[in-house]
């Protein structure tokens, strides 16, 4: 397991709960004792107009460090996914998300579409054929579903349920029955987790979303796995809900 990671997402971008500051502090503490880390490229503004549009690309370049942490964010990403396709599951712990980004707009904390820029690019190389994208973020990601509406190539899933057994249950019946992807990708949020802004999911569900989702790529992918990080919002439990998932992603 790689962990991809740059001091510049230490920095406080924007004013709102996934730029607050001491957020990645607690993971990097966490994942630091387990995994080993690497840094990112900020992405090509190449890879970005393979999902969004020149108009949503230059209104978020108004804001310069904005735009470089958003940048690296979506490099990360990238990093990530080139990283499982060598056969190597990798976590980007990236911010700003970008599960709520879509070609033209975003909202919710987000800017690029870090994990569409990633799969963008390895399906438009031809590296990969399909994909797979599990999103147990506790917000539907908008913008993932808009970018691959209609899509032959890629599936995005998140789970319904509004306790945590039929939660993940939803998870289990999703991985059970969409067969013939090449590449399983998750769109990561922990704020379903019981302490914070969903109160559902206890840290050992991570855990377990982390097997289901190896078992998966081992069955159907030769392996390919990655996620990269979208919400979170308690810094206290944040460290170790990312921990546990990173274990299952792994063991
Ligand atoms: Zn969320």
């Amino acid at each position: 397991m790689k962990v991809v990671f740059h001091p510049r997402f230490y920095e406080v971008y924007s004013h709102d709960p996934a730029a607050a500051s001491g957020r990645m502090e607690p993971m990097v503490k966490a994942l630091k004792e387990v995994f080993e880390f690497v840094e990112p490229e900020p992405a090509p503004e190449r890879d970005l107009e393979r999902v969004h549009g020149r108009e949503h690309i230059r209104s978020v370049q108004s804001n310069p460090i904005l735009y470089e942490v958003a940048l690296l964010a979506a490099g990360g990403a990238i990093l990530a996914a080139e990283t499982a396709l060598e056969g190597q599951p990798a976590f980007g712990l990236i911010r700003p998300p970008g599960h709520h980004a879509s070609p033209h707009s975003c909202w919710g904390f987000c800017y690029f579409n870090n994990l569409a820029v990633a799969l963008r690019r390895l399906l438009s190389s031809r590296k990969i054929k399909s994909a797979l994208i599990l999103d147990f973020d506790l917000h539907y990601g908008d913008g993932t579903a808009n970018t691959f509406e209609g899509s032959a190539e890629v599936s995005y899933f998140h789970p319904v349920g509004t306790n945590r057994d039929a939660c993940l249950k939803d998870i289990q019946r999703c991985l059970k029955t969409r067969a013939g992807y090449d590449m399983i990708a998750l769109s990561a949020g922990f704020d379903r987790h019981e302490e914070d802004w969903g109160g559902l999911l206890k840290t050992e569900d991570y855990y377990s979303i982390g097997e289901w989702a190896k078992e998966y790529s081992l069955q159907h992918c030769q392996g390919r796995r990655f996620g990269v990080l979208e919400g979170g919002y308690n810094h206290t439990v944040l460290g170790q809900n990312v921990k546990r998932f990173l274990q299952g992603l792994t063991d």
